[in-house]
């Protein structure tokens, strides 16, 4: 489809166009596309941009990648989509393994994941087919099946857009997770160690400069971490979507599709 290049939506358009292309290949899911749309629901109400619960998470999430011994990204159809690239230069930076982890497995799907990584720059894409024969206890879905030299053993794992269940197990395991997810109010975002209410597509990159300033400076990172409260941030993500709503209600303004106030 062609994107008029004036339209107001055009970027969030080209990333949908983005997602039904990689969806034609098989990368991303139909359930993939949905749970998009919920993501794209919530960032309206953030306002599409980065905020500031937002940044500090982003860079207590790049301090516990610089520390971590043993990170690694976990990687879905969706991820894979949006932040190949990105997900390449962040595991560059902190010395992070990166692994495909998928609710819909299939062979094939893994494979076409993993090439679409390498295509990236990934020297080693783990979790692809029997390499996956670890299990996370207690965990019913496809989800369980991890690598024993990946997240089975990593101490730091990047869950971008993850669901509620792995991310509890996880923490269980005794792992610090780092989730990414427009929905405060999701059980990934409520269960995660360190939680960065975003976009997937503004908060990769932002989060790589970050890692590459962050990485040598071991006593800065475990400062911020010290710092660092994942429930009040949380709350604050929560607080400033509810604020937001109430100055436009109080306003009597909404904002229409084309991004413009309207009085009411
Ligand atoms: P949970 O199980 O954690 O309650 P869920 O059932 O919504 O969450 P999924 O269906 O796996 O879990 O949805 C993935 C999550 O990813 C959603 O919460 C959605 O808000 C979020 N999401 C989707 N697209 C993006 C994006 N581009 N950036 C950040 N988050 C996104």
């Amino acid at each position: 489809m062609k994107i008029p290049p004036g339209h107001p939506r055009a970027e969030s358009l080209h990333i949908r166009e983005k997602l039904i292309e990689q969806c034609k290949k098989g990368v991303v899911t139909a359930a993939g596309l949905v749970a998009h749309g919920r993501g794209e629901a919530f960032d309206y109400l953030l306002g599409e941009k980065t905020t500031k619960p937002a940044l500090k998470a982003i860079e207590a999430a790049a301090a516990a990648l610089s520390l971590a011994e043993k990170p690694v990204v976990s990687v879905n159809g969706n991820v894979a989509a949006l932040g190949a690239e990105d997900i390449v230069k962040l595991s560059h930076a902190v010395g992070a393994k990166i692994e495909v982890n998928l609710f819909y497995r299939s062979s094939i799907r893994e494979r076409t994941i993993q090439e679409l990584l390498k295509k990236a720059g990934a020297r080693e894409v783990l979790g692809v087919g029997k390499d996956a024969s670890a299990r996370i206890p207690e965990l019913g879905s496809e989800r369980r099946r991890v690598d024993p030299d990946g997240i089975f053993v990593a101490d730091v794992v990047l869950v971008p857009l993850e669901d509620g269940d792995r991310s509890e197990a996880l923490v269980k395991m005794g792992k610090k997770v780092i989730a990414i997810d427009l929905n405060p109010l999701s059980r990934t975002a409520q269960k995660a160690s360190i939680t960065i209410v975003d976009n997937i597509i503004r908060t990769l990159p932002r989060l790589v400069e970050l890692a590459e300033e962050l990485r040598n400076d071991k006593k800065k990172c475990r400062m911020i971490l010290t710092n660092f409260h994942n429930r009040k941030n949380l709350a604050e993500s929560i607080r400033l979507i509810n604020n937001r709503l109430a100055k436009l209600a109080k306003e009597k303004k909404c904002v229409t599709l084309e991004g413009e106030m309207l009085e009411l």
